[in-house]
């Protein structure tokens, strides 16, 4: 019988963890796998690249898990350099664009796999292409500013953007000695804080030498007589001198090929999927990453988070499926770390106005503690803020700013999250103590302790 052919859009995260569970679950006589791919690099971390432009991580290629060759000894055609640039559902093939030649061709398949991935916000400005001006979502891109990084004498960077890869790459510039300004929309970094707890981010990279503008609408890229960005200039009038402009404004799912083919879209232009992450109504396509939506199973609705984690998981579960076997992903809660020079950043669940959306009434509580005993050498400050609900108590989400040793406590909380606990359940967790590690009632859990004080005089 001839081997069932399947093949995968996209040589990242989702698409290639996708492929290789399938290559494990079957052999090339019973499955052939192409894979498509426009980049130079296939399984590579881009969430390492702030680690890797801020010197931290010395070579590129630690960034990448396996690389073509690698994937190809594995017995997957992977097709580098190549895009696929139209999906033909009824005759069941692809059609491919060799990027260097540019020839194209067919590729029939039996089963799907769709793991395009984001797509970042570029907005339509004066000068938004000129030299200079970067974003950050592929190795491919992080090639080009390191090669940008490495020809320009100024030392002056901004930032468009204080979300999590923002602030990231503002510590990555940082690091290889710029001057940073990040620009930014809101009245606070980190939106996906509640701005009490954005406004310590705001405070602590200021304490650190980046300059951060709330309420910054970027209008153009100024640029000098060889076309190179010169400044960055907003709403207000002001202009923001750059030898280097990092965009990191947010990225929405790549799905102009699924639009195009007629395939179930959600609110955000992600890709709807059931639990299996089969594209719904469609037997034979599967899709994962960033180009899909995830349940969130706090506030009982489809949100577009576009996550390593997520990919990863997604592309283990479609390779799964397509390899015949079965696993499902059950949905998320929100959470996500990350860090701007010492300073961690965590956050799961809900923020107030996610709660607030959701129909739902919630008290807060906000607590101050530190990374481990208060008499241990190196002891961080750590803020924790709690939303429980109303009457029932339920955990509803945690955010928290701190030293080092604060943004992996939120795993406590996302577990929590998970199993449905009230924050009195917090309260009684049986966590590991010893002076190193936390003080004796983790932060976790005097926030919970206060929480559940808010719970009751709320209803009282
Ligand atoms: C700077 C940065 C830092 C990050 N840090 C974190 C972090 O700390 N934690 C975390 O969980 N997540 C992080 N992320 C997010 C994480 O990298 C993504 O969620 C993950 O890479 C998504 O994987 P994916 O396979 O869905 O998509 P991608 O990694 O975007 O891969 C999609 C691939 O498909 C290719 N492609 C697209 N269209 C076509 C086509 N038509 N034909 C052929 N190929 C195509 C693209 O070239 C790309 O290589 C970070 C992202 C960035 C950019």
């Amino acid at each position: 019988m001839a081997a069932e052919r399947l093949v995968v859009v996209g040589g990242d995260a989702a698409g290639m963890a996708a492929a290789s569970q399938a290559r494990r679950l079957k052999g090339p006589t019973e499955l052939a796998i192409t894979a498509f791919e426009r980049g130079h690099f296939t399984s590579y971390s881009a969430c390492g690249i702030p680690y890797w432009v801020g010197g931290r991580v010395p070579e590129r290629d630690a960034l990448i898990a396996r690389t073509p060759e690698e994937h190809r000894a594995r017995d997957i055609d992977l097709r580098t350099r190549t895009e696929v640039v139209e999906l033909d559902l009824a005759g069941q093939r692809v059609r491919a664009r060799d990027l260097g030649s540019g020839a194209e061709s067919w590729t029939d398949y039996d089963k799907l796999v769709l793991a395009t991935g984001a797509r970042p916000v570029r907005p339509r400005l004066p000068g938004i292409g000129a030299h200079g001006v970067h974003g950050v979502q592929t190795l491919d891109d992080g090639q080009r500013l390191m090669d940008t990084l490495e020809r320009t004498s100024g030392r002056r960077a901004v930032v468009v953007g204080a979300g999590y890869i923002g602030v990231e790459m503002a510590e990555a510039l940082v690091g290889r000695g710029f001057e940073v300004t990040v620009l930014h929309r809101g009245e606070q970094p980190m939106a996906t804080l509640d701005p009490d707890m954005g406004a310590l981010v705001h405070a602590a990279m200021n304490g650190m030498g980046i300059r951060t503008v709330a309420g910054a609408e970027v209008t153009k890229i100024l640029t000098d007589e060889e076309g190179r960005a010169s400044a960055v200039a907003t709403a207000a009038g002001d202009e923001y001198p750059a030898d280097v402009v990092v965009l990191g404004i947010g990225v929405e799912p790549r799905t102009s090929l699924a639009r195009a083919a007629g395939l179930p879209l959600g609110e955000s232009g992600g890709l709807l999927t059931d639990l299996s992450m089969r594209v719904r109504g469609h037997e034979n396509i599967w899709s994962g990453g960033d180009c899909v939506e995830v349940l969130d199973l706090v506030a009982g609705r489809n949100r577009h988070i576009p996550l390593g984690t997520h990919a990863n998981k997604h592309g283990q579960v479609i390779g799964s499926g397509v390899g015949g076997g079965y696993a499902t992903f059950p949905g998320v809660v929100g959470t996500a770390v990350s860090k701007v020079c010492e300073l961690e950043i965590a956050r799961t669940g809900l923020r107030e106005k996610d709660a607030l959306a959701a129909g739902l009434r919630f008290v807060s509580a906000t607590i101050e503690s530190t990374t481990t005993a208060g008499y241990y050498p190196g002891a961080a400050k750590m803020t924790v803020k709690m939303l429980a609900e109303r009457r029932t108590g339920r955990l509803l989400g945690v955010q928290i700013v701190g030293g080092a040793g604060s943004a992996k406590r939120v795993d406590i909380a996302a577990v929590a999250l998970t199993a449905g606990m009230t924050v009195d359940q917090v309260v009684s967790l049986d966590l590991g103590y010893a002076p190193p590690f936390s003080p004796v009632w983790d932060p976790i859990q005097v926030a919970a302790r206060k929480a559940v004080s808010a719970v009751r005089a709320a209803d009282a």
